[in-house]
């Protein structure tokens, strides 16, 4: 499963505020000019299928809740993309009556690709620095569950009290 993540990673594009700048440039990503599905990644519209959250625009107070939505929904491990500098700081929008801020005022934010509007070299630099982040996110839960003693067995079961412990080590 680790290696068909890093290898297809499903990207979900979510426009949280944006002029629509942003948003051509990533549909520029996946023409066949510049092909990031070289990358082997596919463009979803189901966020409990993504890995990668690619966000452009500010967080506006009608879109905050759809985005904190679709990131819960998304499952561990995630890595979330602002795409532009208005997702990541307001931009040009910044402090407008209608405005939160940048995506990390509402969730956590690992990658921040600048400009406006970012190129499409700057989005797949972006993306394939999302991709690392993923492979190690994914080797912290694997090591976050393995468990550095044997579970002792007593009487036919799986005695739990030693198990706590160990965990996280
Ligand atoms: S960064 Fe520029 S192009 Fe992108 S959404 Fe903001 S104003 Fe539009």
């Amino acid at each position: 499963m680790k290696r068909f993540r890093k290898k297809s990673p499903w990207i979900l594009h979510y426009n949280a505020g944006s002029c629509n700048g942003c948003d051509i440039e990533i549909l520029a990503c996946l023409s066949p000019k510049y092909d990031v599905e070289r990358f082997g990644m596919i463009n979803t519209g189901n966020p409990k299928q993504s890995d990668i959250l690619l966000i452009t625009g500010p967080v506006t107070k009608r879109s905050r809740e759809r985005l904190v939505e679709i990131y819960t929904q998304m499952p561990e491990p995630k890595v979330v993309v602002c795409c532009g500098s208005c997702a990541s700081t307001g931009g040009v929008f910044r402090e407008m009556y209608n405005v939160e801020g940048g995506v990390d005022q509402v969730i956590p934010v690992d990658v921040y690709v600048p400009g406006c509007a970012c190129r499409p070299e700057q989005i797949i630099d972006g993306v394939v620095k999302a991709l690392a982040i993923l492979e190690q996110k994914t080797k912290n839960i694997e090591k976050a569950v393995k468990f550095s003693n044997d579970p002792i067995e007593e009487d036919g079961q799986v005695n739990r009290r030693v198990m706590p412990a160990s965990i996280n080590k």
